[in-house]
C-alpha cells in the first residue's frame, strides 16, 4: 500500500492504463514501494513527471513472425521488442522465446532491466523482447528459420549504438548465432549488435557463466558483510537447470557450497551427496533433455514430479534461477520454517511480493534479482566494450571485472538502503540505487 500521494496517483494511473498486465504492475508496485522515502526527499521528481515517464516505455514494437516448419506448414508467432528507457545508454536487454511470452511479461522484464542496468554502473539503457515461440522439440533447422524470420523484422529497430539484445529463457548461443547471421545478412554490417555471441565471432569469454557466477559473487559478499559468513559449507537449493542455474551451481560448488537439488518446469531432483554438475550439463546442454534423467543416471538421487515442492527441501541458501513467481508465500514459509538464512534471486522476479515481504519480516538475507542477477548484462556490457575496441580479454580479466561489479552492486544497494532509513533491506537499496542514476540523467536531459 503506497503512502506517498504522487506515487499512488501514478501507480493508479498505471493500473488503469495497463489492464491485463499483472506481471508489469507487480514490478512497478515493488519498485514504487521501495522508492517512497527517496521520492519524498526529492520533490523535483514530481515536478518533472519522472515517475509517469518511467512507467511508459519509449516504444513497444509488436510484430508477426511467419516461418515454415519441417513439414512445410506455415507457422505464425508474435514478436516483441520493448525499448523502455535510454537515459543512460543504448537500450539493452535479452530476448525470451517461451510460449508464455506476452506484452505484460516483456514490459515487466524491460522495466526491471532499466534499474538493473543502471546498477552495473555501465552505460546501458533498458529493454526486453521475445516471442511466444516454443523452442522445445524443434529441430535445429526450425530454430534457424524462426530466428531468421524474427530478425527479418527486428533488425529495423536495433543496432550497435541503439539497441543491443541478448539471450534469456529459450535463447542461448545457438539462437544468438542464427539471429546475428541474419542481422549481418540484412544490414551487410559486422557489428556488436547482439551479445552472448560465440567466441568465434565477437563473443566474450565468461558471458555464458556470468549470470550464475555473478549471483554467487553477490551472495558471498552479502553473507560476508551482513553475517560475517560465507557460502563454504552451506547446503544450497537451486531451481531451474538452464543457463543461470547451471553456472550458479558451478560457482557455488567452487566456493565450497553443497548443492542438493535442481529442477525444470516438470519436476526436481534431490541428490543428498551433492549434485554432479557434469551429468546435468550433459543432459541439459548437450542432449537438451529433462532433469528427471539425472535420477535415472545417478544412484541415490531421486526425482519428484512438480517443481514448486523444491522449496520444501531444508537448506541454508535458496537460489531461485528458473522463472517469475516460482517462489510464493507458502514456499517462503517452508524455507523459513526449515532454517534458510539467505535467498538470492538468479531469475527475474522469481519471488512473489508476499514471499519477499515474508523473508524481510523474518530477517532472512534477501538479494533481489535486479542486483543479484545483474552479472549477465554486466558481462554483455563488457562484450560490447570488447567489440568496440576490437580486442579480446582473457577469461580471468572478464571474471575479475564481473566480480568487482557484483561486489560494487552489493555495496551500492546496502548504502542506498541505509540512506533511505531501511538498513539491510536490499530490495529498497537496489531499487533506489538503480533509480537514482536514471532519474538524474532524465532530469539533466530535458523533457521528452
Ligand atoms: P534457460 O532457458 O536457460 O533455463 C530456464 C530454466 O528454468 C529451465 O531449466 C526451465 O525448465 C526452468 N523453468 C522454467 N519454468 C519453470 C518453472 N515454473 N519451475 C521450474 N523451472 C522452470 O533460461 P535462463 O537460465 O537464461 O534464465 C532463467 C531466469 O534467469 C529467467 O528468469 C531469466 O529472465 C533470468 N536471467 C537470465 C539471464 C541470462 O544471462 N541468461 C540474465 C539475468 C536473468 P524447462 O526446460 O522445463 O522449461
Amino acid at each position: 500500500m503506497l503512502r506517498n500521494a504522487y506515487l499512488k496517483r501514478v501507480y493508479d494511473d498505471t493500473v488503469r492504463n495497463n489492464p491485463s498486465q499483472p506481471e508489469f504492475l507487480q514490478a512497478v508496485g515493488e519498485v514504487f514501494e521501495s522508492l517512497e522515502t527517496y521520492v519524498e526527499m526529492h520533490p523535483e521528481l514530481e515536478k518533472a513527471g519522472i515517475m509517469e515517464r518511467l512507467v511508459e516505455p519509449d516504444r513497444m514494437v509488436t510484430f508477426r513472425v511467419t516461418w515454415e516448419d519441417d513439414q512445410g506448414r506455415v507457422q505464425v508467432n508474435r514478436g516483441f521488442r520493448c525499448q523502455f528507457n535510454a537515459a543512460i545508454g543504448p537500450y539493452k536487454g535479452g530476448l525470451r522465446f517461451h510460449p508464455s511470452v506476452n506484452a505484460s511479461i516483456i514490459k515487466f522484464l524491460g522495466f526491471e532491466q532499466v534499474f538493473k542496468n543502471s546498477l552495473t554502473s555501465l552505460p546501458l539503457g533498458g529493454a526486453k523482447g521475445g516471442s511466444n515461440f516454443d523452442p522445445k522439440g524443434k529441430s535445429d533447422n526450425e530454430i534457424m528459420r524462426f530466428c531468421q524470420a524474427f530478425m527479418s523484422e527486428l533488425y529495423r529497430h536495433i543496432g550497435a549504438q541503439c539497441d543491443v539484445p541478448a539471450g534469456d529463457i529459450g535463447v542461448g548461443g545457438r539462437e544468438i548465432g542464427f539471429l546475428f547471421g541474419q542481422y549481418k545478412r540484412l544490414r551487410n554490417q559486422f557489428t556488436g549488435v547482439l551479445t552472448g555471441k560465440s567466441l568465434r565471432f565477437g563473443g566474450s569469454l565468461a558471458r555464458t557463466e556470468a549470470t550464475g557466477y555473478g549471483l554467487l559473487y553477490f551472495t558471498e559478499e552479502m553473507l560476508h558483510c551482513m553475517k560475517n559468513d560465507s557460502v563454504a559449507g552451506k547446503t544450497i537449493v537451486v531451481s531451474g537447470s538452464g543457463n543461470v542455474a547451471i553456472y550458479a551451481v558451478e560457482k557455488a560448488q567452487s566456493l565450497g557450497g553443497k548443492v542438493i537439488a535442481m529442477s525444470d518446469s516438470a519436476g526436481y531432483v534431490v541428490d543428498e551427496n551433492g549434485i554432479q554438475l557434469d551429468v546435468v550439463k550433459q543432459i541439459k546442454e548437450v542432449e537438451r533433455g529433462r532433469i528427471r534423467e539425472y535420477a535415472e543416471r545417478v544412484p541415490g538421487a531421486k526425482y519428484v514430479e512438480g517443481c514448486r515442492g523444491i522449496w520444501t527441501i531444508p537448506c541454508d541458501i535458496a537460489l531461485p534461477c528458473a522463472t517469475q513467481n516460482e517462489l510464493d508465500l507458502d514456499s517462503a514459509k517452508a524455507l523459513v520454517r526449515n532454517g534458510v538464512m539467505a535467498v538470492a534471486e538468479g531469475a527475474n522476479m522469481p519471488s512473489t511480493t508476499e514471499a519477499i515481504n515474508y523473508f524481510l519480516e523474518h530477517k532472512i538475507l534477501f538479494g533481489p534479482a535486479k542486483a543479484a542477477n545483474a552479472g549477465g548484462v554486466a558481462t554483455s556490457g563488457l562484450e560490447m566494450t570488447q567489440n568496440s575496441m576490437r580486442i579480446h580479454w582473457t577469461f580471468e580479466e572478464v571474471d575479475k571485472k564481473l566480480k568487482d561489479i557484483m561486489v560494487n552492486i552489493f555495496h551500492q544497494s546496502e548504502e542506498a538502503a541505509a540512506e533511505c532509513n531501511a538498513p539491510g533491506n536490499l530490495v529498497v537499496g537496489a531499487n533506489v540505487a538503480g533509480f537514482k542514476k536514471v532519474a538524474t540523467a532524465m532530469l539533466a536531459e530535458g523533457i521528452y
